[in-house]
């Protein structure tokens, strides 16, 4: 029995975790959170909320914490706790000699989903107002880069189209690469209620994820392709809608530019794209592809959702293009209950984009090379900005390799565990002179660090999340930060990185993250109408906030696009060159589990800890029996790049021909397996598919 007290006042705020954001109270005595309760006012969870909502106060406490900032001169000395201002002096002096040394652009800076705007702002505006150059990445790279490479080449925003509330007028949902359920609970949960009023299901997914047959809740359709074919179902889809006049001509012509539809549907209508033909590649059987093209096409408002399972491969932005040409040949935008709506992982996936976090996009998704963007900038700053795009993770990494990248400032981000190719991640990091993490816990990146800072939880700070629906929540402060020598004099994120600026010579005197808001609100035309005053009076808003939307824009792309017309692209479906052959027979595809977050760091540190210790491999009973392998039992799993091992859970969720596990625990490794391929644009790891093999171990 666990005495916690009775609440004394409580804070509103927003969960730190996935992409629907939800609003909680927490309950507190003195500076103690008793309970997080969901806040029924919340416009994102309407009061609901999952397991690990409610427990992710725990991870505050945690004796796991580093309290004090740390320095070593090499990444094999022990560490040494230092004051703040000897950390800040440090970074300052380490990143100007290798400035010196090897030129401008051998420093950058990752930022962080889990962070707030304001913070994921200020570490960019450090990178290029500090560091002079566009050396600034997002973790957004390894998941969502694809979504918002192609929902703004086809509408013109990278951002979904939807609010949540809009499934309440959804006819008919088409779920591909996603698992709500795990993924996303709380929106699981109001689908799933659409459902159980009526609405039909379609779900693309190479695994029987939950949602295809629940209690109460069965899907119409569920095609389940082998992983990597994604393009090639889409296509015949929309091959079917083409050669069958499903599609929404007075839509089109108004709303898109007609001739690339023309030529868009004379590609989807060649015979490669049938039905027929992709049964042979995808494994689904064309007579189901029929039905769930006339199902989407025909069945009422259509709205897409989607996960990382679209945008993890080397077609992820294909992918993205593909679903978007889905809903304007259907005439499925510009309304409630339609759209195309990608689930986003973290809490501040959107935010972090949103941003300016990618290396050639400035806050708004402003292209660097745009001179009245950077005007704004320069203007406000009082500094030249450099109109070259940046590096990207995986080329820093590169970069390291020959010498001429040597300084990395990584903020609330285990890009060791996170990233692909992990001996790619860890040469590089190892070859780099000053490696600087900014993070709650030690984790495998900090072992190739050179300075620690501690980092603030989402408790001892204010700020603002965005989340999957493009809603700007607040989060609000409801204990000191307690990483300081002794659980004292602790600062938040932002004012860590305002330090290290103010340590390099930047004038930055920020005293409240609202200060930082404004700022952005005066170079962000879709935030130019957000204060924190608003949001305290609204509860959120919903970006475009501006002078057209001043209380916030819940469906975007009524009546236009904000490209102007919609673009329809030619999606030609590439086979990934990750095969399987006699030696890796096996296609191994990777997701979540409701009980744990990412790569586990706070969530294990949390009490539902126990609901998950390991993450298996799932594998069909004809591929198990094949190899001797019982429920249960240790196994190895090798591919091209690597190998692991996992516990076997033998299950018909997975076809044969097809293994899954999740990827939250650090002694799992899965992107130790994982190959080095990635998305054509963006560059996002192709995750969701690894040719391997699985024999039977005796254990790690
Ligand atoms: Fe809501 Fe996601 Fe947090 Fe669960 S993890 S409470 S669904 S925001």
């Amino acid at each position: 029995v666990i005495e916690i007290g009775q609440p004394e006042h409580s804070v509103v705020t927003t969960c730190a975790y996935c992409g629907v954001g939800c609003s909680f109270k927490a309950e507190m005595r003195g500076e103690e959170v008793v309970r997080m309760l969901p806040y029924k006012d919340g416009k994102a969870n309407r009061g609901h909320s999952c397991v690990k909502g409610r427990f992710a106060w725990g991870y505050t406490n945690h004796r796991d914490r580093i309290l004090n900032p740390m320095v070593r001169a090499k990444i094999t000395d022990p560490w040494r706790e230092v004051t703040w201002e000897e950390a800040f002096a440090h970074v300052a002096s380490e990143f100007r000699r290798i400035q010196m040394k090897a030129g401008k652009g051998a420093i950058g800076g990752i930022t962080s989903s889990r962070c707030t705007n304001e913070e994921t702002f200020l570490v960019q505006k450090l990178v290029r107002a500090g560091f002079g150059n566009n050396n600034v990445d997002t973790c957004a790279r390894v998941c969502h880069s694809p979504t918002g490479y192609g929902l703004k080449v086809a509408f013109g925003t990278s951002a979904g189209t939807q609010d949540f509330d809009s499934v309440e007028h959804s006819d008919v949902v088409l779920v591909i690469g996603a698992n709500p359920t795990d993924g996303h609970p709380v929106f699981a949960s109001r689908l799933k209620k659409r459902l159980r009023q009526g609405a039909k299901l379609i779900v693309i997914d190479p695994r029987r994820i939950d949602l295809v047959r629940t209690p109460h809740v069965e899907a119409a359709h569920h095609l389940a392709l082998k992983p990597g074919t994604n393009v090639a179902v889409l296509d015949a889809i929309a091959h079917v809608i083409v050669t069958e006049g499903l599609f929404d001509e007075s839509f089109v012509r108004e709303r898109c530019d007609w001739s690339e539809f023309e030529h868009w549907a004379s590609f989807v209508s060649e015979e490669r794209n049938s039905p027929e033909a992709v049964e042979k590649v995808s494994g689904v059987p064309a007579a189901e592809i029929r039905a769930a093209a006339r199902l989407y096409a025909t069945g009422g408002n259509a709205a897409i959702y989607y996960g990382l399972g679209v945008t993890e491969h080397s077609q992820g932005s294909t992918t993205v293009m593909a679903i978007a040409n889905l809903a304007m040949a259907t005439g499925n935008l510009g309304r409630p209950g339609v759209g195309v709506n990608p689930l986003r992982g973290q809490n501040n996936v959107q935010g972090s984009c949103d941003m300016g976090s990618f290396p050639h996009e400035l806050p708004g998704y402003r292209h660097v090379s745009d001179d009245a963007t950077r005007d704004i900038f320069e203007k406000l700053w009082g500094v030249t900005l450099a109109d070259e795009p940046g590096l990207r993770i995986p080329n820093m990494f590169d970069a390291a390799l020959d010498g001429s990248f040597l300084g990395l400032y990584v903020q609330g981000e285990d890009i060791v565990q996170s990233d692909p190719d992990t001996h790619h991640v860890t040469s590089g990091l190892a070859a780099m002179e000053c490696v600087v993490v900014h993070d709650l816990f030690l984790n495998e990146t900090s072992d190739y660090a050179h300075v620690f800072l501690p980092g603030s939880t989402f408790l001892e700070k204010d700020g603002t999340f965005t989340n999957a629906e493009r809603r700007i929540n607040r989060v609000r402060k409801v204990m000191a930060p307690r990483n300081g020598p002794g659980g004292k004099n602790g600062l938040a994120d932002w004012e860590v990185t305002q330090r290290l600026a103010q340590a390099m010579g930047l004038d930055w005197h920020y005293t409240h993250p609202s200060e930082i808001m404004a700022e952005i609100a005066a170079t962000t035309p879709s935030f130019t109408g957000v204060t924190y005053e608003k949001l305290d009076e609204l509860g959120s808003v919903q970006w475009p906030c501006n002078e057209k939307a001043p209380e916030g824009t819940p469906v975007m792309h009524i009546g236009g696009f904000a490209r102007g017309l919609g673009k329809f692209m030619i999606t030609e479906y590439v086979p990934t060159d990750e095969k399987t052959g006699p030696r890796f027979p096996l296609l191994l595809t990777t997701g979540r589990i409701l009980s744990q977050y990412n790569v586990g760091a706070q969530t294990r540190r949390t009490a539902n800890v126990i609901w998950h210790e390991e993450d298996l491999l799932e594998i069909h009973p004809h591929d198990a029996e094949n190899r001797g392998v019982r429920d249960g039992d240790f196994v190895r799993v090798a591919s091209r790049a690597g190998e692991t091992t996992l516990r076997a859970k033998v299950t018909d969720r997975v076809a044969p021909g097809v293994v899954y596990t999740t990827f939250h625990h650090p002694l799992t490794q899965v992107n130790v397996i994982t190959t080095d391929y990635s998305d054509w644009a963006t560059n996002c790891p192709e995750y969701k598919v690894t040719a391997v093999q699985v024999a039977p171990s005796n254990g790690p």
